[in-house]
């Protein structure tokens, strides 16, 4: 069943124990982890990075940007998170899923680009 929440959870080190239906935040290792909310329970790793995703915490709620696509497990379940509502979206097709690719592929080579002078 494909969850329609999620809950936050700031903690310093990641615990061996992830339980699903919560998103965990690492803010020194920059890392927050969850597992998937379609029901298969893989682990899902979000680096906080500005080439990564970004977090929004507005104090009671967090919001994930982009949305979350899992396209190498075998439920490719795709959906974002927005003040601790998960919103599912449509699967992608495999042109839209290598074009996205392509476009992460870009911003990362503009911004470490950009950083190198
Ligand atoms: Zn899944």
């Amino acid at each position: 069943m494909k969850r329609k929440t999620i809950k936050h959870k700031f903690v310093e080190l990641m615990p061996d124990d992830i339980k699903e239906g919560i998103l965990y935040i690492s803010i020194p290792f920059a890392t927050a982890i969850h597992r998937c909310p379609c029901g298969c329970g893989e682990l899902i790793v979000t680096p906080i990075k500005p080439t990564d995703w970004s977090l929004n915490w507005n104090g009671k709620t967090i919001t994930l940007y982009p949305s979350i696509g899992n396209w190498t497990l075998s439920c490719k379940s795709h959906y974002w998170i927005i003040r601790n509502q998960i919103y599912w979206a449509s699967s992608w097709s495999n042109y839209r899923i290598q074009a996205n690719r392509e476009y992460d592929r870009k911003k990362k080579q503009q911004y470490y680009g950009k950083k190198r002078y």
